[in-house]
């Protein structure tokens, strides 16, 4: 048995914390009053990282953990993990894949049609009493769009399936050519987001799809297109988006994920083009249950020296 002091990086779904601390010796980094002691202190004996795709864990971080041999993370997205560094250092990487596609896929198509619906408008017309004084404003429709979705992986497939259902012709962007997926490849997103009325964010963020869905990009999805974004805040120039929804020459959004959460920009709070959720695609108790039992079986195979469950290649 490979047991190690375990350093947490960020706080857990609390059972899954609460499991965690119960099998091992574990290290809250987040609630150390000095975290390079910290550290310092687990520096000789410390071989597993458990972080979130949230917060991930830099290189200098790692640095610090010579004996470093495992990162497992609680979520799909490691674009917060130095894996350049890891893949030097031949630290292994798992993370919480399947479980979550079909609440993120889902979440995905509740954003779009309430952003297309104008569902939340809708809820306050009612509750501020407005429908007492009128009918509101009618709606764009979702039916016989055309939904452009960048990054065909697990999500975005479980997304094109949903949209497909509702009536919608799929288009995807993606850098490698997929034989056998019956929907139309676009070679880039600009041209992606010319051909579509909605663009769907679903790929990695990290620097290879840094701000991929470019400004031209949303001026070319256009005054009646809609944006959403699963994916992460880093895949969209969200200073261009902002100004395109503020100005008209964008639609409208419908948004999970930001540059710099929590923090999200005030011009689109104030915004009525656009529906925004706190990072929730994966945020049910059933789908967080199911990642939180991936991170502990991925310990749990390291520790008897057993091959990883979800290893990232
Ligand atoms: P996945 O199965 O690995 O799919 C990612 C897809 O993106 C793959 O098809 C990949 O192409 C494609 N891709 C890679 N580089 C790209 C690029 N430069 N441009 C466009 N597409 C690119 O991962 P997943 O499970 O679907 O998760 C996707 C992402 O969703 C995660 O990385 C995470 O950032 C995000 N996510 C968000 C939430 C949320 O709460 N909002 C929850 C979970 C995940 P290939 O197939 O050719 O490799």
């Amino acid at each position: 048995m490979n047991q190690s002091p375990i350093l947490l990086m960020a706080p857990l779904y609390g059972p899954t914390q609460q499991a965690l601390e119960s099998r091992y010796t574990v290290h809250r980094l987040w609630e150390a009053p000095d975290a390079g002691a910290l550290l310092a202190s687990l520096a000789d004996g410390c071989r597993v990282v458990v972080t979130t795709g949230g917060k991930g864990i830099d290189a200098a971080t790692m640095a610090k953990l010579p004996k470093l041999e495992l990162v497992a993370c609680f979520g799909v997205g490691v674009d917060a993990i130095d894996l350049e560094y890891c893949r030097k250092r031949g630290i292994a990487v798992t993370n919480t894949p399947d479980v979550l596609t079909d609440e993120v896929a889902d979440l995905a198509l509740a954003l779009l049609l309430a952003t297309v619906r104008r569902i939340p408008y809708g809820d306050r017309f009612v509750r501020e009493g407005k429908w007492l004084k009128g009918g509101m404003p009618l709606t764009q429709s979702l039916g016989g769009r055309k939904v452009g979705i960048v990054g065909l992986g697990r999500i975005g497939s479980a997304i094109a399936k949903r949209c497909e259902s509702f009536g919608t012709t799929i288009g995807w962007y993606g850098p490698r050519p997929k034989p056998g997926v019956k929907w139309q490849h676009f070679g880039d997103v600009v041209e992606l987001a010319r051909w579509a009325d909605v663009l769907i964010a679903a790929c990695p963020g990290g620097p290879a799809t840094h701000r991929i869905v470019s400004r031209a990009a949303l001026e070319a999805l256009g005054p009646d297109g809609i944006f959403v974004n699963i994916a992460r805040g880093s895949v969209v120039d969200q200073d261009a988006m902002v100004e395109l929804l503020g100005n008209g020459k964008l639609g409208s959004a419908g948004l999970d994920v930001f540059d710099d959460e929590p923090n999200v920009p005030q011009a689109l709070i104030g915004m009525e083009n656009v529906v925004l959720q706190p990072h929730m695609g994966s945020g049910t108790h059933p789908t967080r249950t199911e990642m939180g039992r991936l991170v502990l079986e991925n310990v749990a195979a390291w520790t008897e020296g057993k091959p990883l469950v979800t290893q990232v290649s």
